[in-house]
């Protein structure tokens, strides 16, 4: 199946409108066939659903910024070399505490295979996992400072720095302010590692795409 047929059907589904999760549905979704690295985030929030472009809330500036520290050169240059995707691809609503609603189990599940197909398709040498969802689908089970900061494998192992494993898998909180863990001093070196550690990675993989453009 090519990219843009798996993206046509990804942007067609309903299947938690008909399941009854969802009043409507507006997947979101952005990327090209030769992305090597994928960021995957928990689900979009309300300013997405309505651009159908990932991370335009107020979240967009503080992850370009750790994008940015982490070897970047530009907002452009991550939207057009980073497969930008999420857990739900549907904004689920507010919650009752007035932030974006968790996605459910049964949401997570009605959407996984669209995931695992973007997963079989794009093939990532990087995964940038960001926020509670993501970590749980790849590394359930861990406290976020047993997470960020650290090089993961697929199977949940921690590798060094000078891996050739691939994918690599590198958790980042999520940007949203939501969660008051970066107000802890030590969890903002805890995110200054992670940065420092996907530079290289993601150097030599923006390097290698722009190579065989
Ligand atoms: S969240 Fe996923 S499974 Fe549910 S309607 Fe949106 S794209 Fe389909």
């Amino acid at each position: 199946m090519s990219l843009a047929r798996l993206h046509r059907e990804i942007l067609g589904c309903t299947r938690c409108v008909e399941a009854g999760y969802l009043p409507r549905a507006a997947p979101v979704l952005s990327g090209y066939p030769d992305n090597r690295i994928m960021l995957i985030g928990q689900a979009p929030g309300a300013v997405e659903a309505v651009r159908r472009l990932p991370f335009q809330g107020r979240s967009r500036n503080v992850l370009m910024g750790w994008l940015i520290r982490a070897g970047f050169s530009s907002e452009a240059q991550v939207r057009r070399q980073v497969y930008m995707t999420s857990i739900t691809k549907c904004f689920p609503g507010k919650g009752t505490g007035g932030g974006d609603r968790r996605p459910g189990r049964a949401e997570v599940d009605l959407c996984r295979s669209h995931l695992d197909r973007q997963l079989a398709l794009i093939k990532p040498e990087l995964l940038i996992l960001v926020g509670g969802l993501a970590h749980e689908r790849f590394l359930p089970a861990r406290p976020l400072d047993a997470l960020v900061g650290r090089l993961f494998d697929l199977s949940g192992q921690e590798v060094t720095s000078g891996t050739h494993i691939r994918p690599l898998l590198v958790p980042l909180p999520h940007p949203s302010g939501a969660s008051r863990w970066l107000n802890a001093v030590e969890n903002r070196r805890l995110l200054d590692r992670a940065l420092r550690r996907l530079r290289p990675i993601a150097r030599s993989l923006l390097d290698a795409q722009l190579v065989g453009a």
